[in-house]
């Protein structure tokens, strides 16, 4: 593994240089100029997952092999799984910086930034993948999220969802709010701090750590995916109740962060193609999540004795009406969480009505 700094001077800077003097050898390459109309670019992906990760892995992977396939080999994509050019949380400043091209993350990684990119992954008692597509598509949420990022210096596209999560594991029962209180939990984003309000310890943990920490005792409980995931980190080997829904995260959304002058660079119809790439990601990992998650959950149930629960309704009354009072006292303080999220609220509180009638009275009927 590179140390970073390495990363940023060989392949960034080194990178830069050699592909302004054409197409060069190395396969560190950043982009490459073969000349005339045949030009093409070698791009690197850093990503916040571990390698070929079910859902998140994969998706980053399809990705990149849809963006080869789609442009004829113009744009080749090699993909570095967490760790391996940059640790998972630096993805962000690595594509930003132009080290690496392109990343493929989530949005609420990014609160130290800026709040408002929570938004854009995942809100507590908010929009589910659908809701959330329909908003960043039509409502003006994908406009927003264009000028945010352009402060950093990157283009964003949605490419990834997680659909509705699960609501964590824990190794005692939660049957009133109370039973949070003092409970030191991965949970992170905007529901950690949902979670911090009712009395509970928020941390943020990446992926391949969690395990260990829950094992250890080093944290009473942790929220990750769905049974997709949560099965194979093996989480139930360290903890007995897995408790639902997701309220936190009732969509996770992902994303494919470009560093802008490597974007802009490209020829119109090579946007085009990435753009749609990431769409396709986007519909192929919510797939994804939906043909694993039943399939393993059984597995978690049947096979392994997980205990499964639902929250009480009191306890999820009670965190929703935290949510809703934080995420106004947020919009309150910060501008740019202000205009976002007052976009986002005017358009949850027209689907929803039409969603209480098309798919939570088919869910029932059915
Ligand atoms: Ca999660």
């Amino acid at each position: 593994m590179m140390k970073r700094r390495d990363f940023v001077a060989g392949v960034g800077l080194g990178g830069l240089a050699t592909g302004l003097a054409g197409c060069a050898q190395s396969e560190s390459t950043a982009n490459c100029d073969s000349g005339g109309d045949g030009q093409t670019w070698k791009w690197n992906m850093v990503t916040s997952w571990p390698p070929l990760f079910p859902g998140l892995g994969t998706g980053a992977d399809y990705l990149a092999r849809s963006i080869e396939a789609a442009t004829g080999g113009r744009i080749k994509v090699k993909v570095y799984a967490a760790g391996e050019l940059v640790p998972a949380l630096e993805v962000f400043d690595a594509v930003a910086s132009g080290a690496a091209q392109l990343g493929h993350t989530g949005p609420y990684y990014w609160k130290g930034k800026s709040a408002a990119t929570q938004l854009f992954g995942a809100v507590p008692f908010g929009m589910n993948a659908l809701e959330q597509s329909a908003w960043m598509n039509f409502g003006g949420g994908h406009e927003l999220y264009q000028k945010l990022y352009a402060r950093f210096n990157l283009v964003p596209f949605i490419a990834g969802h997680s659909g509705v999560q699960m609501g964590g594991w824990f190794n005692r029962e939660i049957n009133s709010i109370d039973d949070i209180k003092g409970l030191k939990m991965r949970i992170p984003g905007l529901g950690g701090e949902v979670f911090k309000r009712a009395g509970g310890v928020p941390v943020n943990r990446p992926g391949g750590e969690i395990f260990t920490a829950l094992q250890t005792g080093d944290i009473d409980a942790t929220e990750w995916v769905g049974p997709g995931n949560d099965l194979s980190f093996g989480f139930y080997k360290a903890a007995r109740y897995y408790y639902y829904p997701g309220w936190h995260e009732p969509n996770a959304a992902l994303e494919c962060i470009i560093n802008k002058d490597t974007f802009n660079e490209l020829p119109d119809d090579l946007q085009t193609l990435v753009r749609i790439a990431c769409d396709s990601t986007s519909l192929k990992m919510l797939a994804e999540y939906t043909y694993m998650n039943p399939r393993d959950l059984k597995t978690l149930v049947e096979k392994h004795g997980v205990e499964l629960r639902e929250f009480p309704a009191d306890v999820m009354t009670r965190l929703k009406e935290i949510s809703l009072e934080m995420l106004d006292e947020m919009a309150a303080a910060d501008s740019d969480f202000g205009e976002i999220y007052g976009s986002y609220k005017n358009f949850f509180s027209t689907v929803k009505p039409w969603h209480n009638i098309s798919e939570e009275a088919y869910y029932r009927a059915r």
